[in-house]
């Protein structure tokens, strides 16, 4: 096979029939144009798409609601009171956790907040916090408000794990560097997993390792990683982390977000924290009145009643990637995102670069696609071919191919697309 064979679409389409996973796309509703041909959605990274199961699932809640009111906490075919506890198996294995390390509860934000009311406890010396330069803005806003509300200066408080001048990608060596200076002055550190911007997937053990040897507390955001690489948190020995479940777990818009307590901290009661009706052990939850009997685990975080609507559409996703599985996903990921960045660097241009890494353990599935001189007309000149993707300014697109829902034909149509308009 020579590579200008590579580059077609039979070759494409040739891909999709070894695909052992491939029959999953049918399994998702994929908007369509006025034609009925399918749109190219390539941001899973933003937006997961709907499972066609997802429907019956919160219609069964919806049923049981009616059917039995109050009494569904018990009688619904899937009971609301311990409902949380069916996506947990799942999602422990999708972050590579045991399942007393994980629990669904909130949203990402706000769970960040109430993990740092037990992994952030400054005092007049170790206060700091690191965060990496290009941090999702509402990751920068709450730890500046943690600060804040610590009574630091964020200007002082917040270090930032900056790329070097000319370069996009983190460098370890960096983050060595800021422990070495000022390790006996922070605190915590709360990275990214998989940056949200480049796209890098950072090694966790590393910054694991790294952090816990200056007595600092490590968290990590998994918005970008969960159901896109395998962070395998346990192993990894952080501290905590967080993400949400709307993204490539494709749970709906807003729909509630997961965290994961390392083990070490399941037993400690001395810890910390909030708290509320459903941290308190569930055996004498209803007793009422009761002295406050915090739940082991990432369960003794849980403040209310969870949403049952949200947590139907997060139990018909994760059954599907159970079905598939973390490593199928996977390595179907690693060899769309290898294709599709084969057919963006055939594009005879020098406009045009991939600043994602090009090693594929240190990135998932998202190639952020550098486009010189170009501005948003572009992005939106994508999305008229009903190529959906991600603008970030001043000039990158975001492209996630998903193992999940997209096909080796998609990253080909969408690179053909993008070599017309550049
Ligand atoms: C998507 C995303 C968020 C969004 O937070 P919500 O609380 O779910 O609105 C936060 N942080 C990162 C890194 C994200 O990628």
């Amino acid at each position: 096979m020579t590579i200008a064979s590579k580059a077609s679409l039979e070759y494409a389409k040739e891909l999709d029939q070894k695909d052992s996973i491939a029959q999953y796309r049918d399994q998702f509703h994929i908007p369509k144009d006025d034609n009925g041909n399918d749109w190219i959605y390539m941001c899973g990274n933003s937006l997961g798409l709907q499972p066609k199961t997802t429907k019956k699932y919160i219609q069964q809640e919806l049923d049981d609601w009616a059917n039995y009111g109050v009494e569904g906490h018990f009688e619904a075919k899937n009971p609301w009171m311990p409902y949380h506890e069916f996506l947990t198996d799942t999602m422990a294995k999708v972050v590579g956790a045991k399942p007393i390390e994980v629990v669904i509860m909130n949203t990402l934000t706000t769970n960040l907040h109430l993990l740092m009311v037990s992994f952030y406890q400054p005092n007049k010396t170790k206060y700091k916090i690191v965060i990496e330069s290009d941090a999702f803005p509402s990751d920068r806003y709450a730890v500046e408000s943690q600060l804040r509300f610590h009574g630091f200066d964020p200007k002082e408080g917040l270090i930032e794990w900056k790329p070097r001048s000319g370069e996009e990608l983190l460098r370890l060596e960096d983050l060595e560097t800021i422990l070495d200076q000022q390790g006996d002055e922070i605190a915590l550190l709360l990275i990214g997993g998989v940056n949200y911007y480049t796209g890098q997937y950072l090694d966790l053990k590393k910054i694991a390792d790294l952090g816990h040897a200056k007595n600092c507390m490590v968290g990590i955001d998994l918005a970008h990683g969960v159901g896109n690489i395998q962070p395998e948190l346990h192993d990894s020995g952080v501290d905590f982390a967080a993400w949400c479940t709307y993204k490539y777990l494709n749970s709906g818009p807003g729909s509630l977000g997961g965290l994961f307590v390392h083990e070490k901290h399941a037993y400690n009661k001395d810890l910390k924290r909030f708290a509320g009706w459903w941290s308190h052990n569930k055996n004498t939850r209803f007793n009422m009145r009761q002295e406050f009997d915090v739940m082991p685990g990432a369960e003794g975080y849980q403040l209310s009643n969870p949403p049952i609507l949200s947590m139907a559409a997060i139990k018909a996703s994760l059954d599907i990637f159970n079905e598939v599985g973390m490593d199928a996903l996977r390595k179907k990921s690693k060899a769309l995102t290898a294709y599709f960045e084969f057919l963006i660097n055939e594009i005879d241009t020098d406009r045009i670069r991939i600043i994602t890494p090009t090693n594929p353990e240190e990135r998932g599935c998202q190639l952020s696609v550098q486009v010189k001189n170009a501005d948003k007309s572009l992005h939106q000149q994508l999305t008229d071919h009903h190529v959906i993707t991600d603008w970030r300014e001043p000039d990158v697109i975001r492209c996630a191919p998903t193992p999940l829902y997209n096909s080796f034909e998609d990253v080909y149509r969408m690179t053909e697309i993008l070599k017309t308009l550049v």
